[in-house]
């Protein structure tokens, strides 16, 4: 129950803090960053619509991103991933990684996973596809996912891959 999914039709654009000012966080481990790939089709999955999903499990068009969140004081404390509205915006996963909060208790939440609905997308970065591989650019075509399901990416161990850079790009209306 705790991969239900809710689906609120709504507009994402006005309240979002500025991030403008932030200056880039670039972590790099030995390999890079362990992530999902919302960059190969093959990782991709959907998850049924489902309303008696918890609030902080919804999703509304756009991107969301997936995040544990660990204060023990919030309602979805240790009940799976929450769900952050992003929406129509750019992401980058290193320089945007500190605009994130959690939906219920607007704490910090490290982003795990990314999910798409009604939205154009397009990821552009670097990888490594195993820690002992060399890095290799990554630059996709736009894709195209509707609001019948929520898309999202396999996350178990073995489907991760090392980001150095990630950048999510999304638009709600045909980008070419
Ligand atoms: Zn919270």
């Amino acid at each position: 129950m705790f991969n239900n999914v809710r689906y609120e039709d709504e507009e994402q654009n006005s309240s979002y803090r500025s991030y403008a000012h932030n200056v880039p966080i670039q972590f790099f481990g030995p390999s890079g960053t362990p992530a999902p790939d919302p960059s190969n089709k093959s990782k991709l999955t959907t998850r049924s619509w489902n309303s008696n999903a918890p609030k902080w499990r919804t999703a509304a068009g756009g991107l969301s991103l997936e995040a544990y969140c660990y204060n023990s004081s919030c309602q979805a404390y240790n009940k799976g991933y929450v769900l952050v509205k992003w929406g129509y915006r750019d992401f980058d996963f290193f320089l945007n990684d500190r605009d994130v909060g959690c939906p219920m208790c607007g704490r910090y939440v490290q982003t795990k996973n990314f999910g798409f609905c009604s939205t154009w997308y397009k990821v552009v970065g670097c990888k490594r596809d195993k820690p002992d591989e060399p890095l290799q650019h990554v630059d996709t075509e736009w894709d195209f996912v509707s609001n019948d399901r929520y898309y999202t990416f396999l996350d178990s161990p073995e489907d991760l891959v090392y980001w150095g850079q990630l950048k999510i790009k999304v638009s709600k209306s045909r980008p070419y």
